[in-house]
């Protein structure tokens, strides 16, 4: 089946008592044994719930994997795959990782002896460099944050897989609709699905999948394990997102790529970045991995004054942190997901004062094009 059909028909199986045709919320937390040699299939519901097991098998098959699990959040999700290393591991990760996996490295792992040394992913050189005796995972995201940048994901993870390497890949920015990483080697897909999955701005969660059986029992073990699991109520908002994430993908993608070449023409806007974009750097590469541009991109208005007028004369996007979801959202990343990043390193990764990051949602096309053009005029 294609993604489109497998968005609505997988994970989804009719209720044999009632025929419902939604899954049923199993609000609950013990289940009865009516026979003590006979175990039931779900006897405690951090270790498995029948809503979130339907939501886990969704997205195992949306993203071509043999395992799901479903997380509390994106950083569970996150977490969870990285606590199946063992003590004295070295991480080898992409150096404009989500702020939050930043942090959970350098700031949790590290104390578990868990060292990480970041590097620009998209020179498949600096990945193998940094390879060490004691190197166990590689963890990438592409397209990146905020400034979509593209990593070769078969490229990286061939370096990888030839040093025993595990690969981890944050897929949120293209959902499982628009990349499938495990298509290329990847070990651990995880997503924030408080994005593009959920869709609708009012769930946090997070899924990991996996192929392999080994890996899946040691995920399992860290998600029962310690618990931070999906509750049955927004594991059902998901699977009820899901069921539209390729209607929602494709307007919003559509409409990133006008906005993107209206915004690349703006004598306002000095830069543009989105994977669409023909002189985009790496856009040839990321054709090859992934089935389009998506509906994330960035643009440069010049300095912080710019962008305080322009947030206060725009008047359809929300302005605040996340992204994927219906209603666009415009974020700053200097002060809100890059804030606590030194100005040094924000100078580096090219994350300057005057750069917005636009997540567009499906609003029609042209009122999006009016307002932004609107509050550029003004500037
Ligand atoms: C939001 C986000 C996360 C973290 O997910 P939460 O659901 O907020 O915990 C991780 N990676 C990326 C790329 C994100 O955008």
């Amino acid at each position: 089946m294609r993604p489109d059909t497998l968005a609505l028909h997988t994970g989804v199986e009719f209720c044999p008592h009632t025929g419902a045709a939604s899954v049923p919320i199993y609000q609950t937390s013990t289940f009865h044994w009516s026979d003590l040699d006979q175990p039931p299939d779900f006897d405690y519901a951090r270790s498995g719930n029948p809503t979130r097991a339907a939501l886990e098998r969704a997205v195992a098959e949306l993203e071509g994997a043999r395992h799901g699990f479903a997380f509390s959040s994106g950083m569970a999700a996150i977490t969870g795959a990285l606590l199946t290393l063992p003590a004295g591991s070295h991480v080898i990760a992409c150096e404009d990782v989500y702020g939050g996996s930043y942090r959970a490295l350098t700031q949790v792992f590290r104390r578990l002896s868990i060292e990480t040394t970041f590097v620009d992913a998209t020179d498949l050189d600096q990945i193998a460099h940094a390879i060490r005796p004691n190197s166990r995972a590689l963890y990438l995201e592409t397209p990146s944050n905020p400034n979509l940048r593209i990593t070769d994901l078969s490229g990286a993870i061939q370096i990888a897989k030839a040093h025993g390497l595990m690969t981890i890949v944050d897929n949120t920015f293209m959902s499982p609709y628009l990349q499938n990483p495990h298509q290329f080697g990847a070990d651990v897909v995880v997503h924030s699905a408080t994005k593009f999955i959920g869709g609708h701005s009012d769930v946090i969660a997070g899924v990991a999948t996996c192929q392999d059986d080994a890996l899946a029992s040691e995920i399992y073990l860290i998600q029962n394990g310690f618990g931070a699991v999906l509750g049955p109520h927004d594991s059902w908002l998901l699977l009820r997102g899901l069921k539209t994430l390729p209607l929602r993908m494709r307007q919003s993608q559509e409409s990133a790529a006008r906005i993107a070449a209206y915004l690349q023409q703006h004598p306002k806007v000095q830069r543009v970045f989105y994977p669409g974009l023909p002189d985009h750097p790496g856009a040839d590469i990321h054709r090859r991995q992934a089935r389009g541009p998506g509906a994330v991109l960035s643009f440069d208005i010049g300095g912080a004054n710019e962008v305080r007028e322009f947030s206060k004369r725009l008047r359809l996007p929300l302005f605040a942190v996340s992204l994927g979801a219906a209603e666009t959202i415009l974020s700053y990343p200097a002060r809100m997901s890059h804030a606590a990043m030194p100005q040094s390193q924000r100078d580096h990764l090219g994350i300057s004062d005057g750069l917005l990051r636009l997540s567009v949602g499906v609003e029609a096309v042209e009122d999006l094009l009016e307002d932004l053009d609107s509050a550029l005029h003004a500037l």
